[in-house]
């Protein structure tokens, strides 16, 4: 079959606010087929600029947009898929953003190579790489930031463990912003409001940046609480630092990767940073194949993979498949509170089972839908014109 169509979508809520909630906007990502067949992908970055990489006119031959690089090109099979990868890559060479901004269309190729082999993509994985294809159920984390003060931060992991989560990961707001004595209520609080048998991680977000000396006082004093790790406690790309930090084993474990955009980076946070959790979302990274690459070195380094998904059970199923055969990788990062854009995405979220944990689906491709009706209120149509010439118009979303 051919690709007939590459469509970005942005999407959005009515106010944008400064809080690190990345749910508050999106852009999907549908690849259409001339066989009727249709996939969908979403990205975790910038959405108006990875837009732009769709379709931004062709700058020199290291920059030729996505669009342009897929549209008309031939999908029977995973080498497909890697091998239209390299060509967007190639072609778009000097553009800084392609990796963010591919993901969603890598995403959305595996989505459609599934259906049209009736097998669901982690199966594909598992077949392209000759090991075990059975998937494994995951412990689902709740994913939320702290509250503004520790009482509000310990209503919020009441609330989590009222609904039934076993662990939660509390991240951002005031953490590390108003001192050692502030960081420890908060963790204090998440851990109290959750239980002593509730399993909690701490997200510093990025905030001691280089300072590995005040990351590691932190981690060895949040050990009281025994929290499953600390993250990001450095920038993405304070790497040595990352190594310093490590190389003093503090006794909370070290865990990052979010930010990796090529597997390049996260390459370099396993094995010069240390960190004993990588955390890849496969909507920065670009997409389901470098995101499998990374979980299988940490397989070979002994280390624990885990997704990184703060964006919808789209982004939760791309995230799923990746790592559903590793029965050792068992903690899954699930959406918790995120906007009401990000909950009515798919028409088939994936629900917690009576067992306390999340399954992949044995469907063919990704086993989600998007939901067209419940998201068009979200549209924002979106028109770029250079001089004379309209470079994109926004299909319809239907
Ligand atoms: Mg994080």
């Amino acid at each position: 079959m051919k690709i007939a169509a590459v469509d970005p979508f942005y999407l959005r809520m009515p106010d944008i606010t400064t809080a690190a909630d990345g749910t508050q906007d999106t852009l999907l990502v549908r690849v259409r087929t001339d066989t009727g067949l249709e996939g969908w992908g979403e990205c975790d970055a910038s959405p108006l600029v990875s837009l732009a990489v769709y379709c931004c006119p062709m700058s020199h031959g290291n920059i030729i947009n996505i669009r342009t690089s897929l549209i008309g090109e031939t999908l029977d099979s995973p080498d497909d898929v890697l091998q239209l990868s390299e060509k967007v890559l190639r072609n778009g060479l000097d553009i800084q953003q392609i990796q963010h901004a591919y993901s969603g269309a890598e995403i959305a190729l595996w989505d459609v190579i599934g259906q049209q082999l009736e097998t669901p993509v982690y199966r594909l994985l598992a077949e392209m790489s000759d090991t075990s294809d059975s998937a494994h159920p995951k412990l689902p984390y709740a994913s939320v930031l702290f509250g503004d003060t520790p009482e509000a931060t310990h209503r919020i992991a009441a609330g989590l463990r009222e609904q039934g989560y076993r662990a939660a990961k509390f991240g951002w707001g005031a953490m590390g912003k108003f001192g050692e004595a502030n960081d420890i209520a908060l963790v204090q609080a998440a851990r109290e409001g959750m239980g002593t048998d509730a399993q909690i991680m701490i997200d510093a977000g990025v905030v001691w940046r280089a300072d590995h000396e005040t990351a590691y006082r932190r981690a060895e004093v949040f050990a009281q609480f025994s929290p499953t790790w600390l993250e990001e406690p450095l920038a993405p790309d304070a790497i040595d630092a990352y190594g310093s930090l490590t190389k003093k084993r503090p006794r909370v474990p070290i865990a990052a990767g979010e930010g990796s955009d090529t597997y390049r980076t996260a390459e370099d946070l396993i094995v010069h940073g240390g960190v004993q959790f990588v955390q890849i979302d496969a909507g920065r990274i670009g997409g389901i194949m470098p995101s499998f690459q990374v979980r299988q070195l940490a397989e070979r380094h002994g280390i624990q993979y885990v997704n990184h998904t703060f964006k919808s059970h789209l982004s939760l199923a791309a995230a799923l498949h990746v790592f559903a055969t590793n029965p050792d990788f068992d903690l899954l990062e699930y959406p918790a509170a995120g906007s009401e854009l990000s909950q009515c995405l798919v028409r088939d979220p994936f629900r917690v089972a009576s067992d306390g944990m999340v399954r992949v689906r044995e469907l063919p491709g990704l086993g989600v839908h998007v939901d067209t009706e419940a998201i068009r209120p979200h549209l924002a149509p979106v028109r770029i014109e250079v001089g004379a010439d309209t470079v994109f118009e926004q299909p319809p979303l239907v």
